[in-house]
């Protein structure tokens, strides 16, 4: 908005409120009907209203008093040259720290409340990171034949345990599974009602739904009436009565409410439902409580307490010792030791936007486009440049959808440049697609 805007809008004062997301303009009463809809015209329609442009708003409350030091520096700043020589061999380019991959696994170790961990491999099933995680001590929790399939190879001889909890998976697949000494999770009574032969005189797990969905978006939400997964809770009476009749033992309860959950309550709380389900039940010991835990992607976000969800579930199974808990975390463990290297190939300047091309799109990372998912993305190749210019990243595919990171203020790129987008090890590489022919990405494990 220009100065003479300014002027002619009689604008008696002007504030920006403490999260950056608000401007307030004090006018006049008789003028203030007029004002909204050119302000609004002004500053949202024209997208003027980006938070990171500092030409229209200041830094947030958090970014003031935010702790820097509470946040480690991530562990690429360090090994900045070895990633520029990576970038060199092939981009776009995953590479994943196992030493980060190590560092998150102990720290969820220390969770003393959950008896036993399964790593959700949908989250990245490269073989090095499979079995860095199960030397942790994680068992694997797989979906398809395929998951199955690359744990055992990954796991060798070692004696983990494997826990399938595929969704409206084909008849063939429980069978195939049935047939091994996986732990089952069984979540329809379809699979009962049709097939309750395939599971005669086996445990199983039941998954349930509890009513609601928790998660950073709408899209990673798995409960709930208009989510597919688990078994509604008025269906339960039945499904029990099914495994009675095929001699099925339900030994587990489970419970996946959503992905990327910073709040320890919800934990608390999906116990405390399992705990008193299974009081009725009788035959079961275990409560499963699903993945979710997230990993903050903006400064404003606030890491997950992991000591304070020891202590509640520590409560919580104080109450209910006769239970083992279980959990199958995946993001947690591997989204942020690994990044995206990809090279700028063009730059374009439309209107007041400007454009920064990579060689990596959508079908490299699909989470900016399908969850809206935010990662933080840097000029590798000019780490410590100041950063002038907001600009749009965007990858080679013919979708406008295919953006990974909008309204970043960065410094001038240039062709070539190497950009890293970080916190990208999770449902990166494994959700990438061959749309548009662009091939995969390399990915490699330091
Ligand atoms: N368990 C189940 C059943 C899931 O569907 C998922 C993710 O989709 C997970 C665990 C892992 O979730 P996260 O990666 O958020 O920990």
């Amino acid at each position: 908005m220009s100065p003479a805007e300014f002027g002619s809008l009689r604008a008696h004062l002007i504030s920006q409120s403490s999260n950056n997301l608000n401007l307030t303009f004090v006018v006049d009463e008789d003028v203030a009907a007029n004002l909204v809809p050119q302000l609004h015209a002004l500053l949202i329609k024209a997208e003027a209203m980006r938070v990171e442009d500092a030409g229209v708003f200041g830094p947030s409350w958090q970014d003031l008093y935010k702790q820097d030091a509470a946040r480690a520096a991530p562990w690429w700043r360090a090994r900045r040259d070895e990633l520029l020589a990576l970038a060199r061999e092939a981009t776009p380019h995953y590479v994943y720290d196992l030493a980060t991959v190590r560092a998150r696994a102990q720290a969820l170790r220390s969770i003393t409340a959950i008896d036993r961990w399964f790593y959700a491999s949908k989250a990245n099933a490269h073989p090095a990171v499979l079995r860095e995680i199960a030397a942790q001590g994680f068992g694997m929790e797989c979906v398809s034949p395929g998951e199955l399939a690359r744990a055992h190879e990954a796991l060798g001889a070692t004696p983990h345990e494997v826990l399938f909890t595929p969704n409206f998976a084909p008849r063939a697949e429980y069978v195939a599974a049935a047939a091994t000494n996986v732990h089952l999770s069984l979540d329809n009574l379809h699979q009962l009602a049709q097939w309750g032969e395939v599971f005669r005189g086996r445990d199983i797990l039941v998954r349930l739904d509890l009513g609601v969905g928790r998660g950073h978006h709408d899209k990673v939400k798995t409960g709930g009436a208009k989510s597919k997964f688990g078994l509604a809770l008025d269906e339960l009476a039945d499904f029990l009565r099914l495994a009675a009749a095929h001699e099925v033992r339900v030994v587990g309860l489970h419970a996946h409410l959503g992905s990327g959950i910073l709040e320890v309550a919800h934990w608390k709380e999906v116990a405390i439902q399992l705990a008193s389900l299974a009081e009725r039940i009788g035959s079961v010991r275990v409560l499963n409580l699903g993945g979710g835990f997230g990993v903050p992607a903006r400064g404003d976000e606030t890491a997950l307490d992991l000591a304070a969800l020891d202590a509640a579930l520590i409560e919580v199974m104080t109450a209910y010792p006769q239970f083992e808990l279980w959990s199958e975390p995946g993001r947690y463990l591997i989204a942020e030791a690994g990044v995206l290297l990809a090279r700028v190939t063009q730059t374009k300047r439309k209107g007041e936007t400007r454009y920064v091309g990579v060689d990596a799109g959508m079908h490299t990372l699909i989470r900016p486009a399908l969850y809206e998912a935010w990662h933080e993305i840097v000029n590798l190749s000019r780490l410590d440049a100041d950063a002038t210019e907001l600009v749009q990243i965007v990858g080679p595919i013919c979708e406008s959808g295919d953006v990974l990171g909008n309204n970043r203020l960065l410094p001038r790129a240039q062709e070539g440049d190497v950009l890293l987008i970080a916190q990208a090890g999770a449902y990166g590489a494994v959700m990438s697609s061959d749309y548009n022919l662009r091939g995969r990405a390399q990915e490699t494990v330091l």
